[in-house]
């Protein structure tokens, strides 16, 4: 690279943009084979890790949403000189901006593509906005068009969208009452009350007894709009759960551990969970616990109990 030529503090804005012209100027890479032509076993892999079971891809056509498995580079990848993507991260790496957060991905599919066909991608670097101050530091949006094609034609399209940053300073101390605050209406006011009063209320159906969450206007059992509430035990399992690291999100301490709690009731229920979460695992026992943020708002979070 050209960016050992120039002293670290002249890579500023100038030096980057002038960069990003040359990668630019390359266009568009030569045509990259996949290593192997589509084939059902690694469709059957794809299909039994999202859950998919339409019968058409059990047959020789395979997810448009495939695209991009076809054409990954391997675990010691031997990238294109003039990879475009790969270049102007080693561009903004070279400035200081040296984290990376992928932010946007767009895919349209032409046509399907068919078990024995082998597809090439070709990629070019479409643009580079920046500097941006963002939540999680200063940087620079980095944009690039993939393209797969089968022979000439083309199959699929992808722009893909990074965030190359600078990690900005945490801050210091979290302030919780800057998170993002719930909506409360006439639907959801019940609940809000019961966290203030630190029960778990749960929607009824006061017409046919069904029981619902998240709150809303009408029961969708048998369309009354006749509605109650109960009081839950407050105890369930971890259903699912994850575990953010980044960005910052206002009054939130990072990690945060969110988790789609099962109630004993049988609702789901999203919240955060506040202590125990370094064991937690799926079908962790967990107690909801009431989170006083200010007078005007209580959380229902959870803790894992075992
Ligand atoms: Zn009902």
């Amino acid at each position: 690279m050209t960016a050992a030529a120039t002293p670290v503090d002249e890579r500023g804005h100038d030096w980057i943009m002038a960069e990003v012209e040359k990668m630019k100027a390359l266009g568009e890479t030569e045509p990259r084979l996949a290593r192997d032509p589509v084939n059902q076993p690694m469709i059957n892999n794809w299909l039994e890790a999202i859950g998919e079971t339409d019968p058409r891809f059990g047959d020789g056509e395979a997810p448009p949403a495939m695209a991009q498995v076809w054409t990954m580079y391997g675990l010691n990848p031997e990238r294109p000189a003039n990879d475009p993507l790969h270049g102007t991260m080693q561009i903004l790496d070279a400035a200081g901006f040296t984290s990376v957060l992928g932010t946007n991905c767009d895919q349209t599919y032409a046509r399907p593509v068919k078990v024995g066909e082998q597809v090439a991608i070709t990629t070019r670097l479409e643009s580079v906005v920046g500097p941006k101050k963002t939540g999680v530091g200063e940087g620079y949006f980095v944009t690039t068009e993939n393209t797969w094609k089968v022979g000439d034609e083309v199959v699929a399209t992808m722009q893909f969208r990074v965030l190359k940053f600078k990690p900005g300073a945490r801050p210091a101390k979290v302030d919780r009452t800057k998170l993002v605050r719930p909506q409360m209406n006439r639907d959801t006011a019940f609940f809000w009350e019961g966290t203030q009063a630190g029960e778990l209320r749960i929607q009824q159906c006061n017409a046919c007894g069904e029981l619902r969450h998240p709150p809303g206007p009408m029961c969708p059992a048998c369309h009354a709009a006749d509605r109650g509430y109960v009081v839950a035990s407050g105890k369930g399992t971890v259903f699912s759960f994850l575990v953010h690291h980044a960005p910052q999100l206002p009054g939130k301490e990072l990690p945060a551990t969110l988790a789609l709690i099962e109630l004993e009731e049988g609702l789901r229920m999203v919240g955060e969970v506040l202590s125990g979460k370094e064991g937690i695992e799926i079908g962790s026992p967990v107690q909801v616990v009431f989170e006083k943020i200010d007078d005007d708002l209580t959380l229902a979070q959870w803790e894992v109990t075992s």
